[in-house]
């Protein structure tokens, strides 16, 4: 690939530009002082601002509005076209197969709870999961909790025991912390789980946004992730993998859609494939977005989003190791990978007084907290929680020397 124009422009010591423009870029907020400041957005990990291409396909959509799989009227027809597209770009944005099944859920909490609802035996994960693919199996009663060890090395070798020791049916494990962005290899892991006859889910929540992934050509059984989190609005989500278990498997939610035929005394015909799993009118609009949203980050290309991501994660990483005050969060010492996320804490100051600081004197957003991984919060050392700041597309080099200048401020 030749060097971006933005890269050249960084030699030149001109900065990274953002890389994609976002809906509501230059709002501004108001500040302690009185002031009106732009909104510097450091919490994409959390829910990533719109692009505006998705917005543009989003108010077309709404334009063109009527049932789903119902009517015979031509704006019938076009929504039911548009969201079965929408499921069909879903599944080639993530290399899936073509006998996968993709369901349109919520967003990720409500594709692991389904796939939960599916899976037929013990499911193992690891401590360091979003409680999004931790509680979900512990509920079903039959989660085997890893602790994750200080080099990832040691962690696939506490796998691969808790693996020998007694067979499950899936390995469970996110690829990308949602607390450091720290990025798992996949093909190691999916590897680990099939040498012990078990399938892999991928929490693909900080990832698909962020890396390329394909099903198909990495053996991954199931993935999950949320449109809120690849640049797409709140309310949609996506699982895809194998169809066996989830055809298996109770209908998710009962209703209409999600029948072939019923009957009051011979009993409910359910149908197999996402329907099965989809009753009521789904959220069109949701999955019309999601579709648009994968569409504008293939056009991107996952290379140079890459590279964007890689530039303003080096300043941030300097930028950081530069103030005392701050100490980074890190599970691995082995792993490089790391998505636009970094977690940390600040000597002198509960996270909650960073985050307060940054967005009421400087209009910056970050979160602070445990992040929906009380677990692994616990283990670091952090009960008491943390700061996270994550960037994506629409970020460019001064948000990030604006975070810097700010917490600077704060610790000097
Ligand atoms: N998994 C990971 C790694 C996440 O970061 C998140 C959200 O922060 C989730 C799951 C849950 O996503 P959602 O709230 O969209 O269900």
């Amino acid at each position: 690939l030749d060097a971006p124009a933005y890269l050249t422009d960084s030699f030149a010591g001109a900065g990274v530009t953002a890389l994609a423009e976002v809906v509501g870029a230059e709002q501004t907020v108001p500040t302690v002082d009185g002031t009106a400041v732009r909104y510097a957005n450091f919490d994409y990990a959390a829910s990533a601002p719109a692009l505006t291409e998705v917005a543009a396909v989003f108010t077309e959509a709404l334009g063109q509005y009527a049932s789903v799989h119902r009517g015979a009227g031509h704006l019938s027809q076009v929504t039911t076209a548009r969201y079965e597209q929408a499921r069909e770009t879903v599944r080639s944005f993530v290399g899936g197969r073509a006998d996968d099944t993709v369901v349109f859920t919520r967003n990720t909490t409500d594709a692991i709870n389904l796939a939960a609802h599916a899976v037929p035996g013990d499911v193992v994960v690891l401590d360091i999961e979003h409680h999004a693919n931790l509680l979900p199996w512990q509920r079903t009663g039959r989660a085997r909790v890893v602790t994750a060890q200080p080099t990832f090395a040691d962690t696939l070798a506490a796998l691969d025991a808790e693996l020998s020791r007694k067979p499950a049916a899936l390995l469970a494990v996110t690829a990308a912390s949602n607390v450091t962005g720290e990025v798992l290899p996949i093909r190691t892991l999916t590897a680990l789980a099939h040498r012990h006859g078990a399938r892999i889910l991928i929490d693909g929540a900080q990832l698909v946004a962020h890396r390329p992934v394909s099903l198909a050509s990495y053996g991954v059984d199931y993935l999950v992730f949320s449109g809120h989190k690849v640049y797409a609005p709140f309310g949609a989500g996506v699982l895809i993998g194998r169809s066996d278990w989830l055809d298996d498997a109770a209908p998710y939610l009962a209703g209409g859609g999600a029948t072939a035929h019923v009957d009051l005394d011979a009993g409910t015909d359910w149908h197999t494939g996402a329907a099965r799993h989809e009753a009521g009118s789904p959220n069109v609009l949701g999955a019309v977005a999601i579709a648009a949203a994968a569409d504008t980050i293939k056009n991107l290309g996952f290379e140079l989003i890459g590279y964007h991501e890689r530039d303003l994660l080096t300043r941030l990483d300097e930028g950081l190791a530069a103030l005392d005050a701050v100490t980074p969060l890190q599970i691995f010492d082995d792993v490089e990978d790391r998505v636009g996320i970094a977690g940390f804490v600040v000597d002198g100051f509960a996270a909650r007084e960073v985050a307060e600081y940054l967005s009421n004197h400087h209009g910056i957003g970050v979160r602070d907290g445990k992040f929906c991984a009380h677990p692994l919060l616990t283990r670091l050392g952090y009960p008491e929680g943390a700061v996270r700041v994550s960037f994506g597309l629409g970020t460019g080099s001064e948000d990030v020397d604006r975070l810097l200048a700010a917490l600077a401020e704060l610790t000097a």
